[in-house]
């Protein structure tokens, strides 16, 4: 725990979403979750819980402004944007705060800027001026502008995906900022850019980022000045320019090596590109999977074009229809974003038995389904996720029923995208998961760790715009391989520093 020497007031607030520029669906205040004040103190998640313990336990005053969590979905209204904008700035303007800690997710978009992040941290160094240090902890997939690292002293990202680790990523931008302002600490940070996305082999405990970030850890042991280093997996729905894999390098100070060593880590990007590379199950593949296989039941079927992890709306039917269609003896569980046909089903109320349209009424290419159910639960959709990813947060599925298919297919028809990373998002809704044969979740990688123990985790390969494919969709401003033709690129090394940026 770092010592304070002054009763510092660090002024902290949460604003996070992954925005989905494919997703046409704007996100709105209405599919945030916003608190303010010392309620964000409560129960606080991920980057902030890490970052305000941390303060608190050292001795820091802390001053909460707001948490505004949104997900993934798509960009974010812009005129919301701008109005927390300036209640985070008119926080500032009122409190005068020795420091600012902040939990984004450095992928935010809005209708009207791609990198909702630079232009907010742009803001507010404007108004702190060079000596208040910004602290930010970001998600691994943020979009890393020049913008946010000029503009920022400490600017660095969970390591692990699945997430398992923004609690120790906000704990690391607190104990940074206490050493910045106690003159310990003199940030400096470098960064390169490697034009490309990864279009599978996400994961950071196997295949080639494992290998990455075991070298960035070898490099962070024999440099004691290096304090962190950030590998950052772009989201692959930002359409941007200067879209790529960024490795950042805080150090104490000005560091002889650190620019070559970000330039090596990125350039093992490029050199394994090939490897990254997901190897996905089709629909009936998975579903003859569920049928035959010995593995523990049920199986949590990972819906990776439909991820609303991935910002995508959930509205998918495909798999729905696949087991109502070919597989008669299989019971599962299906969450299908509808607010319509949710809404009739609520309004039909638990025990009627209704016909309805189903799911498409957001991503074009989608086809709706007809069902006929039973209705047997309906909610406010409101649970706490328990798992390791996100433990501890509220999520919102919006009014929510769930029908009853065939007697044996459960569907959850949410008026909002629903994060289905967690098995409480089906338990909130009185579906038995033990009792099943498959749950769909939309979610690739995180819903992993939070099924554990309880199903057996299956990724499928479906259509939508939560899952890459080259050439799906046009990016205007983007460029990057494998989507485009890319020659060898030239990997440099920039330092960030006092609202610039150099090429080394
Ligand atoms: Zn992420």
């Amino acid at each position: 725990m770092p010592e304070i020497s002054t009763p510092y007031r660090i002024l902290v607030a949460d604003f996070s979403q992954e925005s989905n520029r494919l997703n046409l669906r704007p996100t709105d205040e209405e599919l945030f979750v916003v608190e303010r004040g010392q309620d964000i103190l409560r129960s606080p998640t991920g980057v902030l819980k890490g970052l305000t313990e941390t303060l608190v336990k050292a001795g820091v005053t802390i001053e909460p402004v707001f948490s505004a969590s949104g997900g993934a979905g798509g960009l974010v209204d812009h005129d919301f944007y701008l109005r927390m904008r300036e209640e985070l700035l008119d926080a500032v303007r009122r409190i005068k705060p020795d420091a600012v800690g902040l939990d984004l997710h450095g992928a935010m978009g809005t209708t009207e800027t791609p990198d909702a992040e630079g232009d907010l941290l742009q803001a507010l160094r404007h108004l702190v001026g060079p000596t208040v240090p910004i602290g930010v902890g970001l998600d691994l997939h943020g979009h890393i502008t020049p913008r946010m690292l000029d503009n920022t002293d400490i600017c660095i990202a969970c390591k692990e995906n699945p997430h398992s680790d923004f609690v120790e990523c906000g704990q690391k931008v607190a104990e940074l900022l206490i050493e910045q302002l106690e003159g310990r600490l003199r940030p400096v940070t470098v960064s390169a850019l490697v034009p490309m996305i990864l279009p599978g082999a996400a994961e950071t405990a196997s295949g080639p980022l494992a290998e990455i970030h075991a070298k960035a850890r070898e490099y962070a042991a024999l440099h004691p000045s290096i304090k962190d280093i950030s590998i950052y997996n772009v989201f692959r729905f930002t359409d941007d320019y200067g879209i790529g894999q960024v490795v950042t390098i805080l150090s104490n100070g000005p560091s002889a090596d650190t620019p070559s060593i970000a330039v090596d880590l990125a350039t093992r990007f490029w050199v394994e590109r090939e490897r990254f590379k997901d190897d996905l199950l089709t629909v009936d593949k998975v579903f003859e999977r569920v049928r035959s296989s010995p593995d523990k039941r049920p199986f949590a079927i990972g819906d990776m074009g439909d991820r609303v992890a991935a910002g995508a709306p959930g509205d998918g039917t495909i798999l729905l229809s696949a087991a109502l269609d070919g597989y008669p003896e299989l019971r599962g569980a299906v969450p299908i974003t509808d607010p319509v046909a949710a809404t009739r089903a609520i309004e039909a109320g638990v025990g009627a038995t209704v016909t309805l349209s189903v799911g498409a009424g957001f991503t074009p290419g989608f086809t709706p389904r007809l069902i006929t159910g039973l209705v047997e639960h309906v909610s406010d959709g409101n649970f706490i996720v328990e798992g390791p990813v996100g433990n501890g947060a509220h999520s919102a599925m919006g009014p929510t029923a769930v029908l009853r298919v065939d007697d044996r297919i459960q569907v959850l028809l949410t008026t909002k995208p629903a994060d289905t990373i967690d098995p409480a998002a089906f338990t909130s809704q009185n579906v038995v998961i033990g009792d099943l044969d498959f749950v769909v979740v939309k979610s690739g990688f995180h819903f992993v760790l939070n099924f554990a123990g309880l199903a057996t985790p299956v990724l499928v390969n479906t259509p939508g715009v939560g899952y890459y494919r080259k050439h799906q969709f046009e990016f205007r401003k983007a460029r990057f391989w494998p989507e485009h033709d890319l020659s060898t690129p030239a990997i440099t090394a920039r330092q960030h520093s006092a609202g610039t940026s150099i090429r080394m």
